[in-house]
This record gives structure tokens, sequence and C-alpha cells, in this order.
């Protein structure tokens, strides 16, 4: 990992600003946190810290409040889920910037917990403002950021504060990195990536990216749609997106250049209306009937998929291979999950939906890694160094 961490720097006494991903899922009707392992996540860097006995100032954005003042938005009800979580108490503050946060921050001792208010409450927070930022780094002397999931934006929080303060990662940052560089710069192989989701227009740069350094290419989902129409078979009504049929031409084109094998589903699950309980049948791709749309893969292409997924030693997936919302059309992406669980390979998982139905289905122990960042892993992926990485100070 070539970038400071936690341990790298001297926390004792310190008040340490730390921004975690504490952006968890709402129950829309009761408020409830309906998932905490975003919370969980962090806990090895809050417990290294109060263990180090630094004064801990947490920040996170909760939602999307648009920069104003959502009252179901505020971070109380994480505050005190974190300190179930830490049998510790854990204070929170009125706002995350400010005379009345500074003087609060003042009376931290070392090992006390302080929960900031939602930083997306302020406009400056995503739009990186340097005042903004600067007044976030008056709270602290150090600077730790453990939001991977955030990696990717370049707000205050993560990228602005950095240059006012030593800034290093926590350990959630350091594993997601390490995971990921490892994928990308020095994977056991063969190794394969398993593309879903979808759009063609969302993954085109990871596949891009991708292909020259996998042995093999899976793409199931709606993307596979765009990609059978190429080679000049009928989608019927599929999801296509006529204006990237040129790029997956050439993307198809550029596998065969660097002899990498580009796997399609070879049957899909179709349906002529797409709703739960709609009949649906099981087609080759080479014959879909013109009504249709194509709402999952096949048993033929799960089983193509898992017998070529078999000859791996490190698999990455990124995006659910059908509709899987409508249990109905969800399948495709519920056998490749359990598939997955079972090899004895380096498994990771991306993307916010497969991570979703990997957590659900109980799994993410018997995966080498779920990605806590959707999107941030999904732009790692494409090849694109994270604003929030490279402002943590270089090891070297
Ligand atoms: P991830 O979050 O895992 O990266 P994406 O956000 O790219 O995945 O895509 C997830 C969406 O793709 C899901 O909402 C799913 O319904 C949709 N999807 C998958 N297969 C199909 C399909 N055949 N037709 C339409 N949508 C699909
Ligand atoms: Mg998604």
């Amino acid at each position: 990992m070539p970038k400071k961490t936690v341990e790298d720097i001297e926390v004792k006494d310190k008040k340490v600003l730390l921004r975690v991903d504490f952006n968890v899922p709402l129950n829309i009707n009761t408020g409830a946190i309906s998932d905490d392992s975003r919370i969980r996540a962090s806990l090895p860097t809050i417990k290294y810290l109060v263990d180090h006995k630094a004064k801990v100032i947490l920040c996170s954005h909760l939602g999307r409040p648009g920069g104003k003042v959502i009252e179901n938005l505020r971070m109380a009800p994480i505050a005190q889920r974190l300190s179930q979580l830490m049998g510790l108490p854990v204070s929170t503050a009125a706002d995350c910037i400010g005379r009345k946060v500074e003087s609060k921050v003042r009376t931290l001792k070392e090992g006390d917990i302080l929960v900031l208010e939602n930083l997306r409450f302020h406009p400056e927070e995503e739009a990186d403002d340097t005042n903004f930022a600067r007044k976030l780094a008056r709270l602290a002397d150090i600077y730790v950021n453990d939001a991977f999931g955030t990696a990717h934006r370049a707000h205050a929080s993560t990228v602005g504060v950095a240059k006012y303060l030593p800034a290093v990662a926590g350990f959630l940052m350091k594993k997601e990195l390490e995971v990921m560089e490892k994928l990308l710069h020095n994977p056991e192989r063969p190794l394969a990536c398993l593309i879903g989701g979808a759009k063609v227009s969302d993954k085109i740069e990871l596949l891009q990216n991708m292909l020259r350094k996998v042995d093999m290419l899976l793409v199931g989902g709606g993307m596979a749609a765009t990609f059978l129409k190429t080679q000049g078979y009928e989608v019927g009504h599929s999801l296509i997106e006529d204006d990237k049929l040129g790029l997956a031409k050439k993307l198809l084109q550029e596998t065969k250049e660097w002899g990498v094998p580009f796997l399609l589903p070879i049957d899909a699950v179709v349906v002529e209306e797409i709703r739960a309980g709609a009949p649906t049948r099981v087609v080759p791709t080479t014959n879909i009937p013109s009504g249709s749309h194509i709402v999952d893969i096949g048993p033929q292409s799960i089983e193509l998929f898992c017998s070529e997924l078999r000859k791996c030693r490190t698999i990455t997936w990124n995006g659910p291979m059908g509709i899987y919302e409508i249990p109905q059309f969800a399948q495709g992406t519920r056998s490749i999950a359990s598939f997955l669980s079972t090899l004895n390979a380096t498994t990771i998982i991306g993307g916010g939906s497969s991570a979703e139905v990997v957590q659900e289905m109980g799994l993410t122990d018997k995966l080498t890694h779920v990605s806590t960042g959707g999107g941030a892993s999904l732009r790692f992926l494409e090849g694109v160094t994270l604003p929030g990485v490279k402002v943590l100070l270089d090891k070297k």
C-alpha cells in the first residue's frame, strides 16, 4: 500500500477528523437503519483510534439532503447505533463546522467519540469549497479517510480538507485499496471479469480498461443485449443503447486483438412484459422473439459461465445478470452469487447491486472481498486514480 495509514502517524492525544461512509440505507417508513454494515466496516479504524487515545471526530454524509437541513437525515440515530456497536458513549454535534462545534471539540478527552452533523447539509461540501474545507480542518490535527465508498468524489471532506491536515488512510480504505490494487496489478491468474447491470454506458470504461488485464471477460445483464445486437442478433424490446452499438462493436474487436475470450449469454429468460408474475420463456440468444424483453440469463448460460469461471484463480464480479429486483428474474444473479461463494479462488464483488445481493443471501463471509463502494470500485477498475486517495500522504 503506497499510502500512509493511521498506523504511520502518532495519534495519541491528537484530534483526529475521521471521514467515514455512514451513508446507510434507512427504512422509508420508520427511518430506522435497515443495514448497518457500513458502520461496522469502519469499526476497526474507530477502535484503533480510541485504543490509541485519540480524540475521535467522525464525519459523514447521509442521503441526499441537497445542501439543506433535512430532519430525518440527521446523524443522531447513526451515532446511537455506533455507540451500541462500540459499547461506548458517542456524542453528537448540531452541525459539522462553526464556533459551537469547535468548542464542543475542545471538551473532548482522549478516547472520546464525537459524530458531526451530516456534511451534506451544507452545499459547500459537494462543491469542495475551500472555506468549508478549512473550517472542517480547523477542528482537528490529523485527517483520516476511511470512506472508500466516497473516495471517487472530490468533495470538501474527501479532498479539500487534506490540503490543511496530514492525511492518511483508515483500515477499511487500506483493505479496499489493497484488494483492488492486487486485482489490477498482480492477480493470481487466470483472472476473469464478469460484468452485468443495466447499461453498457456505465461499464464501457471498465470493460475497456480490464480487457487489457484479464484472461476472460463475461457479460450478462441488460448490457448483454447491446453486444448481442452488434453481432447481428434480434433482441426484441430488450434494453438497448443504440448510441453505444459502435463502442460495443469496437470493444468486441479489441477483445479479439488482445486474444481475450469474450463470453455472452447463450440463452435468456424473456417476457412479453416486464412485471412480477409475467409468464417467462427460456430461449437461445440466437432466437429471441421480436416482441420480448431479456430479463435474465438462462440456465445454459449459468452453466457455461460457471464452468469457465471455475478455471479461474481470481474473479471480479460487478453488476447483476438480470432484473434481480423481481425475484422471478433473479435466478441468474443468485446462481452466480452462490457459485462464487463455493470457489476456492479470490472472489471480489464490486457494484452496489451485486454487493446487495450477496449480502442479502448471507454470502459475504464466503467471498474474498465485497466492496463497500459500488461507484468507487467501478472507477478504480476503470483505471482512475480516486481523488480521495490521491490526496493522502505517500509512504515514501
Ligand atoms: P451494480 O450496482 O451492481 O454495478 P448496475 O447499477 O450497473 O449494477 O445495474 C443494476 C441494474 O441493472 C438493476 O437495477 C437491474 O434491474 C438492471 N438489469 C440487469 N439486467 C437487466 C436486463 N436484462 N434488463 C434491464 N435491466 C437489467
Ligand atoms: Mg448500481
